[in-house]
């Protein structure tokens, strides 16, 4: 996944990790707008024209605006601008994004305590009892299918 320069209108620039064409949300849950951090960026990707590039007397780079003699011209070009913005960028399709399943994990983990403190509170302070009622068998079983399942797709 490219890394993003992230800018929302309330809070500035921040930098993450993102798939394309998917919205980036600040911390505020209003959406940023993106640029792409050109060093981040993998040289194959940059206009999707790498087997182009290989033909020998150049392509029509979309990214760099120009034609360009190979792949390695085109990165040079896109290099020195340091920044591109992300509709230039074509349909590359990438994983999905580090901050949704960040905020996804984060969910999941401030659940799992809510449902901890409140059982510790039902069980008068039994934390055995408060552990094995937060993660029963059954759920932590799912759960591990649940992630192989990630794994292996
Ligand atoms: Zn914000």
């Amino acid at each position: 996944m490219p890394l993003y320069d992230a800018t929302c209108r309330e809070h500035g620039t921040f930098e993450v990790l993102a798939k394309a064409g998917a919205p980036i949300l600040c911390v505020c849950g209003a959406e940023a707008q993106r640029e792409l951090s050109a060093p981040a960026k993998m040289a194959t990707l940059w206009s999707g024209g790498w087997r182009q590039g290989l033909g020998g007397d150049g392509f029509f780079s979309h990214s760099a605006g120009q034609r360009v003699s190979d792949k390695r011209e085109e990165e040079r070009i896109m290099h020195s601008r340091g920044k591109i913005n992300v509709k230039d960028l074509g349909g590359e399709a990438f994983e999905d994004t580090f901050t949704a399943g960040k905020q996804r994990e984060k969910r999941e983990h401030d659940a799992l305590v809510a449902t901890y403190t409140s059982n510790l509170k039902a069980f008068g302070g039994d934390k055995t009892r408060a552990v094995t009622e937060t993660f029963p068998a059954k759920a932590m079983l799912e759960q591990a299918a649940t992630h192989d399942a990630k794994e292996s797709a």
